[in-house]
């Protein structure tokens, strides 16, 4: 259990709003027993759900849309309570995100759900029709974090839902009532109450829930828990879905525009009070516009309004508990110690709580400290700066992580060219972050920052297996390349595989005369 949380003697945990440490409510850790009976309980309802139209699932999904849309100030306030983002952001990043999910599953599921045919280049095979189907694979699991703690959830929920999946979510220990406020939402928008079962509770509750019956498990959270995740599903094979850390670079290159810049340098770095897996959290600046950018993010973190996210003031709001604040400020500390300088912050702010860090920009930087090659999901934004786009690439692949980056310039085509050379999921030219909301494009890492996507049709193929059904049209036909070899069988294969695959003409045409031989052979076994 996370020492932070507390767990009173009837075994629950109980939650803390981070701004005012307030309670905010009780939940209990779920038993074994209780999970293993929730995995039931959504196989039933799957198998009544899977056997529906796909019409009868999106008008669930269009419900719950305009639910959420009517509901948006209540879910937001709830996410902020819990979570401390400002509620603008709740708004923005969260309850925006997932309604722009909705569309894409309502726009894009039936097409992608229907049998899709395979056609068959070998001339061996063109009597045969082939079609994948997309089968669901029956109980999903979910683990969450907390720092989105209603977007994610939801967006792996309802994409699992879509393809005909039941869904058993583990929501974060610090934020599970925004987990629940998804379940009332979708039951009130006529969700067979089965087929999404919320287990609250803990780590435990999550390993737990790798030893049920479950079919797949989408897991989000940091690199260390999801190696331990991978570990307990390699034992037992079940698939995976890792959405792990980042350490996302921003490089910005000597014809960006630096005001612009370094106005999504300091949002970028300091939205959601840096807890975000997409956050900018280094930042490579061309030496010739250096000093010109980091002056212009100083500038603009001195305006930045910390406080209660539920205060409409509040630019950043607390982080989620004292121990992810206590690493950021042991890796400000070290780069400290190394050589590095503060521009900005470089403490917490004790007087507005104990979850309170001020925002921090570090200069002076270099790759051999901690806040260059740890995620730090904090607000910190250290700024180095470069001479040539080679060592800008170098700086940006020099880390474990990959799951996305920036890349700001006037040149659009430069951009997108310097993309193709850096290692990460996503790369922006001249934005950050907001391709999270764009639920088309797939969301995830390389190396040390996941296997796997969420958000859009990649996101789909996930919550899915495909069966390749092959039908042949001559059920009355002994396949010529079943047994009764014979003498010339080989010869005929050798010039079958010349028919199509020879270099020169000649060679083709001498191999089609030999495999045509083929069909006089005497009749296979
Ligand atoms: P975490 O790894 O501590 O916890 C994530 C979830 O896993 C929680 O629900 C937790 O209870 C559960 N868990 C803990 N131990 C477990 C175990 N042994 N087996 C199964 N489940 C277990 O992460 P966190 O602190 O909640 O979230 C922050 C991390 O999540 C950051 O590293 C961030 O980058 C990452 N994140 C990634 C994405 C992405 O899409 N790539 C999105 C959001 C957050």
């Amino acid at each position: 259990m996370n020492a932070l949380q507390t767990i009173v003697p009837s075994g629950e945990i109980v939650v803390r709003n981070p701004a005012t440490l307030q309670t905010i409510g009780s939940v209990p850790v779920c038993t074994e027993t209780e999970i293993s009976r929730a995995v039931t309980t959504a196989r039933a309802a799957q198998q009544r759900w899977t056997a529906t139209d796909i019409r009868e699932r999106m008008q669930v999904i269009r419900r719950f849309q305009q639910i959420l849309e009517q509901q948006k100030a209540g879910v937001a306030a709830a996410i902020t309570r819990e979570a401390g983002k400002p509620e603008a952001e709740a708004l923005s990043t969260e309850v925006l995100v997932v309604l722009e999910a909705t569309r894409f599953l309502v726009n894009s599921a039936p097409a992608f759900l229907r049998p899709e045919r395979v056609p068959h280049a070998s001339p061996a095979m063109k009597l045969k029709r082939g079609w994948l189907l997309r089968e669901p694979w029956g109980v999903i699991g979910v683990i969450s974090p907390w720092n989105y703690p209603f977007s994610v959830p939801a967006v792996e929920t309802l994409t699992a839902l879509i393809g005909g999946n039941a869904v058993v979510l583990k929501p974060s220990e610090f934020t599970p009532f925004s987990s629940l406020e998804l379940q009332k939402l979708l039951r009130e928008a006529g969700l067979d109450p089965g087929l999404l079962q919320i287990v609250t509770g803990d780590g435990s509750t999550g390993a737990a829930l790798l030893q049920v019956d479950i079919n797949k498990l989408i897991f989000t959270g940091s690199v260390a828990t999801g190696k331990r995740v991978a570990q307990a599903a390699a034992a037992r094979l079940l698939p995976v879905v890792l959405e792990l850390g980042g350490k996302d670079p921003m490089i910005v290159l000597e014809d960006a525009n630096v005001e612009v810049a370094s106005s999504a340098a300091v949002w970028g770095a300091f939205m959601n009070a840096g807890q975000t897996c997409l956050s900018v959290e280094r930042c490579y600046v061309h030496e010739s516009i250096y000093q010109k950018f980091l002056d212009r993010c100083v500038e603009k973190t001195a305006k930045l309004r910390i406080g209660n996210g539920s205060d409409h003031a509040t630019d950043v709001g607390p982080m989620i508990h004292e121990r992810q604040l206590k690493i950021v400020r042991e890796q400000v500390d070290d780069a400290i110690t190394r050589g590095a300088q503060l521009l900005a912050g470089g403490k917490p702010m004790p007087q507005l709580g104990p979850n309170f860090f001020a925002p921090t920009i570090l200069v002076g930087v270099d790759s051999s400290m901690r806040v260059m090659q740890e995620e730090t999901f904090g607000p910190v934004l250290p700024v180095c700066s470069f001479k040539t786009e080679d060592e800008a690439v170098a700086l940006a692949n020099g880390t474990e992580f990959g799951l996305a980056a920036s890349i700001w310039t006037n040149d659009r085509k430069r951009g997108e060219n310097l993309a193709r050379r850096i290692d990460a999921g996503t790369v922006m030219v001249n934005d950050v972050i907001s391709c999270f909301g764009i639920s088309e494009a797939p969301h995830g890492g390389v190396k040390a920052s996941g296997i796997g996507r969420t958000h859009g049709r990649l996101g789909l193929e996930e919550m899915v297996w495909p069966k390749y059904v092959d039908s042949d049209r001559l059920p009355g036909m002994k396949k010529l390349w079943w047994y009764g070899y014979g003498a010339g069988f080989a010869q005929q294969m050798s010039g079958f595989v010349e028919l199509q695959f020879a270099k020169k003409l000649t060679n083709r045409i001498k191999g089609g005369i030999k495999s045509a031989q083929s069909y006089l052979r005497r009749k296979p076994l």
